[in-house]
């Protein structure tokens, strides 16, 4: 795993594959992004492009970015350092994770990737925007190239402005999971005219389109679903596991419990409810997300939960 780097200067372009939802009138496709690669899949590949691209311009060989323990995005940076050539550092939010890297699957898959880990408390994480705090990261640790908690800035939007190809002017619906909003900033931008874009937020709150959108160019485009976070980011259901793995055995697709699996649920539920007029075509963006299914079963498993069965 891990041996090749995606190239920075030529288009990706993923595949699409057709959902048989029993509905007849709605077409469902799903793009494969998360199939792009198999250590920095999905949107983490994309919003992390243009940023290698700068950082390379400018001569800067260290990445530092922000996560939490089970982070996708910490994941991602970790193996893209490994690929190209960074030292890379990652602020995890949590002092108590610092003796715990063994028995988190992401923790550990960061730090054999050769990431640095820096355990900060909750209280210091929150301030980790603020000019002092990052002065102070670097007068500790020296210079880097920072990248926001979750990745996204002007240069990875501009990555997810690469998702869509002219091929996919014909769908009326493009269906993303919701984090930071990049992700659906970039779909946005691309989308073309008469193209509706529909994001699902993985977070719980009442949320305007603009804290997702500030970097986008065509809100009213744009919908938020807001009904399908399952009590809060990183919070499953039962009811959502149940579904990931009926969707896996139905499609023999993995879906991830903090977006996809959550986005799907909602697009399915949606399509019952008549959301969709008859003859819609839909096309849901698989984001990636699995490298956390290892580390969420791990808890589940605590709480005596339902797993998710294919890994
Ligand atoms: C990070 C992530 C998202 C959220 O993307 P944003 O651009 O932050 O909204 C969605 N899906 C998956 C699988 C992710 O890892």
């Amino acid at each position: 795993m891990g041996i090749f780097a995606l190239p920075l200067d030529s288009d990706i372009i993923s595949e699409n594959q057709l959902i048989e939802t029993g509905f007849a009138d709605i077409k469902l496709m799903i793009k494969r992004e998360d199939l792009i690669h198999p250590e920095v899949p999905g949107n983490k590949w994309r919003k992390l492009k243009y940023n290698l691209v700068r950082a390379r311009e400018i001569g800067e060989p260290t990445l530092l970015t922000f996560g939490g323990a089970f982070s996708n995005h910490i994941a991602a940076v970790a193996a893209a350092g490994r690929l190209y050539k960074f030292s890379t550092i990652g602020i995890i939010r949590g002092e108590e994770l610092s003796d715990k890297i063994d028995g988190n699957p992401t923790l550990k898959f960061a730090a054999e990737c050769g990431m640095k880990l820096v355990f900060i408390p909750r209280s210091q994480y929150a301030l980790k925007e603020s000019q002092d705090f990052i002065e102070n990261l670097r007068s500790r640790l020296g210079k880097f190239y920072l990248i926001p908690e979750g990745g996204t800035n002007a240069l990875a939007i501009r990555g997810c402005e690469e998702i869509l190809t002219d091929a996919e002017r014909g769908f009326e619906y493009i269906c993303t999971a919701v984090g930071t909003g990049g992700t659906l900033s970039g779909l946005v931008n691309s989308a073309g005219p008469n193209q509706k874009v529909l994001g699902f937020p993985a977070i719980k709150g009442i949320w305007s389109k603009s804290e997702f959108l500030a970097l986008a160019d065509r809100v009213d485009q744009c919908e938020l679903l807001l009904d399908y976070h399952f009590g809060g980011y990183g919070k499953t259901t039962a009811e959502l596991i149940e579904f990931i793995n009926k969707f896996y055995s139905d499609y023999q697709i993995k879906l991830d419990p903090i977006y996809t699996g959550k986005m799907m649920f909602g697009i399915f539920d949606l399509i019952a409810k008549g959301y969709f007029k008859p003859g819609s075509s839909i096309l849901a963006i698989h984001t990636g997300g699995i490298q956390g299914v290892n580390g969420m079963n791990k808890q589940l498993l605590k709480k005596k939960q339902p797993i998710i069965e294919f890994l």
